[in-house]
């Protein structure tokens, strides 16, 4: 049952990178005899995987713990429901959670809630293992649309309704997009005009292009909308406008009919998320009363006067987006659950599926025994591991700022929204990747809609395009770094941003060595001392470190070009410089999750833990290296020979760590009926009359 091989037939060897095939494994290979070799059937290093448990539960592992005892199997995708039926399914499910007080987490005391953003925002994760559509329906409801009522509404608005939204006797959208205007919503058309003479707002629908598209719970369930709209006010009889700000317009009455004024259509069958109804909305000079404007950034008094704490339309803007990142976190932080499940699905599938005979022993060979096969789960398990880190210190972040915003300088504040935005790209974009490999590491079985991964793939999909596209996400973290942003937010054109890119350099350094003491260290080493080894902490942050300043310095050189042109030749010059401006926000994310990451890693007290912690994250940095060779080479930042070795050595990590992989993947903790699912219960895995394990 328990026999092995030794999957690793040139782990023997020195590496050519003058690195020994046990350094190259974290020195790991002395003290765990399985470390790189597949058994089939493998049930893993218990207590090891309960101290990654432990680093990946991160600061609130007792709230992650009352929620996994409370995820049962009806929070499980069912499958072969009508739409009907699944929306039906979800909303029960959701009527579970609010019945279990989960949702109060994330409101304050003073609102009835619990107020533990961080328990809430990890809670919220846990469901990113199981359904996506009860994980959405829930973000829509308590995260949106909650959101927007706890962050933008005063006192009275906020007791009015945030009981009834808990309990979810009140369900709700967040109506911001518009079919013209998605990404853009700045300059979204729904109009909020303020009558002197009734003292109400007017909402309208002025185009076919202002349509609210795609909406949450707007198909079916939601009864009002916490609307964006342009504020207009007329004062001393001229139109004035204000920019947008978020009304609560009801949309149907208790019993489901829509309100007159509004029409309301559902966007029907997607190509996921069954089980939330997204739709479509218009208002037809819809009429609410004043206090109907979430007015903590702007109000309007009873005589038709606008006022604001904050005079820039667009400072204004970026400033109420900031207080819903909320929601932008928690879509990342659950594609990664998502992935994390995924991947424990495959590994465990690699380690008892065989496909051709060994040529010694004649028996079946595990699919993980397979370098290919290692080479395409390995360094996912790894990023996951990475961007979990990365997640909790985002997390931390968002909590400690929701604590006590004072304590936060705008500086930091907007690094945390910036930070924010790339790890919801770079954790959704990852995610969208690893489901896919993941079902086409499984064969035919991983096709087949039992075994979890088409249904988790089709849902998680558009991850990458809600909460902020992943494209015009990336763009803002390279905008940020470029000094764009700053002073004057959103209202900066490209002349501004080129201006700003001048000190770009410098800020971004600053920025690192504000970042922790941790990142002080390794700087310190790699001035210190001559550094060449690829698994060497401070060779490898230097190595990223260099590829994201390189990437700055030269963009800022580019858009620097159009200082003094007109808007339009600007524009030519910030839009022919994209694909690098891109590149550099993804190069500041790749080092920021490494920081954090590695952060973990030396924080980590079991020191076998922190070993292989410490060769995931080597992994980590290889897969970035591999990834962009190119880039490397071009820039003769690495020679051919070091490309090499870098791959020579990628390929060792993998198989090491390919021997760990079922201890790995029960690191994740995900709940353990998942894996009652067909291919992983003699669904045709083992051949008629071969016994288990090699
Ligand atoms: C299932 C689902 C649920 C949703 N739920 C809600 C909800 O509850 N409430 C809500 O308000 N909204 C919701 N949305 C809307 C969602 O937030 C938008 O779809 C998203 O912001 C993108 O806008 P868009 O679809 O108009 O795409 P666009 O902005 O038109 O983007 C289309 C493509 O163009 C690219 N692109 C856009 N701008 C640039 C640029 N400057 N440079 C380079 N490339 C660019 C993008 O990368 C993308 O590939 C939902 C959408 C979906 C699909």
């Amino acid at each position: 049952m328990t026999s092995e091989t030794d999957a690793t037939t040139d782990s023997a060897s020195t590496s050519t990178d003058g690195v020994s095939a046990d350094a190259a494994a974290g020195g790991l290979s002395s003290r765990h005899p399985n470390f790189g070799r597949i058994t089939a059937g493998d049930a893993g290093d218990s207590a090891l995987a309960a101290a990654l448990q432990k680093v990946l539960d991160g600061a609130w592992s007792e709230s992650r713990a009352e929620t996994r005892a409370a995820l049962t199997p009806e929070l499980l995708n069912p499958l072969g429901l009508t739409m009907e039926e699944q929306r039906d399914h979800t909303l029960e499910q959701l009527q579970r959670l609010a019945d279990s007080g989960m949702p109060k987490l994330g409101f304050r005391a003073e609102d009835g809630g619990t107020g533990d953003t961080g328990a809430a925002l990890t809670s919220f994760e846990m469901l990113g293992h199981l359904d996506l559509s009860v994980m959405v329906k829930a973000g829509v409801q308590w995260g949106l649309f909650g959101g927007a009522i706890a962050n933008l509404g005063d006192d009275a608005t906020r007791q009015k309704y945030l009981p009834d939204v808990m309990s979810l006797k009140l369900l709700g959208c967040f109506a911001m997009t518009e079919i013209g205007q998605g990404s853009d919503v700045q300059n979204l058309e729904t109009t909020a005009t303020f009558d002197n003479a009734t003292g109400e707002f007017v909402v309208n629908t002025p185009t076919p292009s202002a349509e609210k598209a795609y909406i949450g719970n707007a198909g079916r369930d939601g009864r009002l909308a916490a609307t964006f709209a342009q504020l207009i006010t007329i004062e001393d009889g001229e139109e004035q406008h204000h920019g947008v700000h978020c009304l609560l317009v009801p949309i149907r009455d208790e019993a489901g009919n829509t309100l007159p004024g509004v029409t309301t259509t559902d966007h029907g069958h997607k190509g996921g998320l069954l089980g939330v109804d997204n739709g479509r909305i218009w208002f037809d000079n819809v009429r609410v009363p004043r206090e109907a404007l979430l007015n903590r950034f702007g109000s309007v008094d009873e005589q038709g006067r606008y006022s604001s704490p904050i005079e820039s339309v667009g400072a204004r803007f970026f400033t109420m987006l900031g207080t819903l990142i909320r929601g932008r976190v928690s879509v990342g932080a659950a594609s990664g659950a998502s992935a994390r499940t995924a991947l424990a699905l495959a590994v465990r599938y690699a380690l008892v599926r065989r496909q051709f005979e060994h040529p010694e022993t004649g028996r079946g060979i595990p699919l993980l025994e397979y370098r290919e096969h290692q080479r395409r789960l390995m360094p996912r398990v790894a990023r996951a591991y990475a961007y979990a880190c990365a997640q909790n210190a985002i997390v931390a972040e968002l909590a400690e700022f929701e604590k006590d915003p004072d304590a936060f300088d705008e500086v930091r504040r907007r690094e945390m929204e910036t930070h924010a935005a790339g790890i919801k790209a770079t954790v959704t974009a990852f995610a969208n990747d690893t489901l896919t490999e993941a079902r086409l590491a499984c064969g035919g079985a991983g096709f087949m809609a039992e075994n979890m991964l088409t249904e988790m793939r089709k849902d998680c999909d558009v991850f990458s395009t809600f909460e902020g596209d992943n494209v015009v996400l990336t763009q803002l973290v390279g905008k940020e770094l470029m000094g764009a942003y700053a002073a004057e937010f959103g209202n900066m054109d490209q002349l501004e941003t080129v201006g700003f890119a001048i000190n770009t350099v410098a800020d971004v350094v600053q920025e690192k060595v504000r970042a922790s003491t941790l990142w002080q260290k390794v700087v310190d080493a790699v001035t210190d001392r001559e550094h060449t080894d690829f698994l060497d902490r401070g060779n490898q942050l230097e190595i990223l470190v260099d590829r994201e300043e390189h990437l700055l310095e030269t963009v800022a050189r580019r858009l620097r070009k159009a200082q003094g042109e007109d808007a339009s030749a600007a524009f030519k010059v910030f839009n022919s410089a994209q694909d690098h401006l891109l590149a550099a926000g993804r190069a500041h994310m790749d080092s920021w999750v490494f920081a954090r990451f590695a952060e973990a890693v030396d924080e980590c007290e079991d020191p076998e833990a922190k070993k292989l912690l410490g060769t995931l994250c080597d992994l980590y940095v290889l897969d970035i290296i591999d990834g962009d060779k190119g880039w490397f080479l071009e820039h003769n930042r690495l020679t051919t020979e070091r490309t090499k070795a870098a791959t020579a050595a990628y390929n060792r990590l993998c198989t090491k760590l390919a021997g760990q992989a079922r201890t790995l993947v029960d690191g994740f903790a995900v709940p353990e009926f998942v894996f009652a699912v067909p291919m992983l219960n003699g669904g045709g895995v083992d051949k008629p009359g071969e016994p288990a394990g090699l």
